[in-house]
């Protein structure tokens, strides 16, 4: 019996925040979906609509575009973080994370890549905290999440996806929602 070198036989199931908040937004959006297409290891990839939401902190001047992307993965969870790393900075991010850490959204940033859950995995090491720790308080996060996999359950919290958006408080943080997702084809 052959198997292909890169077959596995139950792909993970990655959901990863997107935000750009400086310079060409919906083509770094665009650019990040192509690498991602073209990655081993990337075996499926979907796009939840693109929502236009306010800044949370001092985060630069322009509005972020926002999403989720769902991606089929024969990827451990660690190198699936150093691929979303190698894309940011592909991207022209800096390599210097801002102060705050994970989650402190703050400076303006053309590609920010979130694991935002890993399967129903729960891990915690210095790269990498899954499931991100501040996405149940994020709605630029739990909307374009809702649209892709409403029932999908958080592993800590045992809550859904949408009952962690039903439960946010009333917030105008999300300006406008884009007829269409990010396309993966090459131009
Ligand atoms: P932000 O929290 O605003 O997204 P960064 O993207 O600069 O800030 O992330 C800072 C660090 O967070 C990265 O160096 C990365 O190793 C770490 N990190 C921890 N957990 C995660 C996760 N689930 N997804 C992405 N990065 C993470
Ligand atoms: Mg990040």
């Amino acid at each position: 019996m052959r198997i292909a070198k890169d077959h596995c036989f139950r792909p993970s199931r990655a959901y990863v925040g997107v935000g750009s908040n400086l310079g060409d937004r919906m083509s770094y959006l665009a650019k990040a979906a192509r690498c991602l297409v073209d990655t081993a290891g990337v075996k499926a990839i979907q796009s939840a609509p693109i929502y236009e939401t306010r800044p949370v902190g001092p985060a630069g001047p322009d509005n972020f575009l926002n999403t989720v992307f769902a991606l089929d993965v024969c990827l451990s969870p660690l190198q699936l973080l150093r691929i979303l790393h190698d894309i940011e900075v592909l991207m022209g991010r800096p390599l210097a994370p801002p102060r705050g850490g994970v989650g402190s959204r703050t400076g303006a940033r053309t590609l920010d890549l979130d694991i935002l859950f890993f399967d129903d995995l729960v891990f915690q090491n210095d790269e990498l905290t899954v499931p991100h720790p501040h996405l149940h308080h994020r709605e630029f996060v739990l909307r374009p999440l809702n649209d892709l996999d409403p029932e999908f359950s958080h592993p800590e919290l045992g809550l859904t996806v949408r009952e962690l958006l039903a439960a946010l408080p009333p917030s105008e943080q999300i300006l406008g929602v884009f007829a269409e997702a990010v396309t993966f084809a090459h131009t």
